[in-house]
C-alpha cells in the first residue's frame, strides 16, 4: 500500500458555479480522505509564488489573475497512490480533451477555468501541501 497525500484546489470558476460540494463528494466517492481543508482568497504574491514554475509561460499573468478572482478551496487529500490517482480522475488540462467522467470534463469550462488543480508529482505534492498547511492543520 502506497498511501500518499496530494494537494487539491477547487478553483474560482468551480466555486462560482457552486460545484465545490459535488467535487468534494466525487473525491470521497473515489476513496480519498480529506486531511485538511480551507476556503481562502489568494493574494497576487501568493498566486505568483504558487505557480512560479509557469512564470515564463504565455498564460502566467492571466492564470494569476484568474486564481485571485475569487475564493478557492484548498485541500490535502489522501489515498493509495493519491498523486497519480488524482491526476487521472481530474482529466486533461483542457476540459474539451478530458475523458468522460473526469472532474474537468464534468465541471471545467475551458483550458484556464478547468475547475481543479492537482499536484503533478510526489515531490511537488509535498511542496504544495506545505505551501498551504502546517502540521497542526492536518488531521487523519
Ligand atoms: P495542469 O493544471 O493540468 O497541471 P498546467 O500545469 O500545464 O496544467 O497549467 C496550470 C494551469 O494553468 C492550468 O490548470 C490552467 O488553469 C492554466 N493553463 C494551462 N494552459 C493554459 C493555456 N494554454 N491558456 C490559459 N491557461 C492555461
Ligand atoms: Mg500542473
Amino acid at each position: 500500500m502506497n498511501i500518499q497525500q496530494t494537494l487539491s484546489i477547487i478553483k474560482p470558476d468551480a466555486m462560482k458555479l457552486k460545484y465545490s460540494g459535488k467535487i468534494i463528494d466525487f473525491l470521497e466517492e473515489k476513496g480519498f480522505s480529506i486531511i485538511a481543508q480551507k476556503k481562502i482568497v489568494l493574494t497576487k504574491n501568493q498566486a505568483e509564488a504558487f505557480y512560479i514554475v509557469h512564470k515564463d509561460r504565455p498564460f502566467f499573468n492571466e492564470l494569476v489573475e484568474f486564481m485571485i478572482s475569487g475564493p478557492i478551496v484548498v485541500q490535502i487529500i489522501e489515498a493509495k497512490n493519491a498523486v497519480s490517482l488524482y491526476r487521472e480522475i481530474m482529466g486533461s488540462t483542457d476540459p474539451d480533451k478530458a475523458e468522460e467522467g473526469t472532474i474537468r470534463k464534468l465541471y471545467g469550462s475551458n483550458i484556464q477555468c478547468n475547475a481543479v488543480h492537482g499536484s503533478d508529482s510526489v515531490e511537488n505534492a509535498t511542496t504544495e501541501t506545505s505551501f498551504f498547511f502546517n502540521k497542526l492543520e492536518m488531521i487523519k
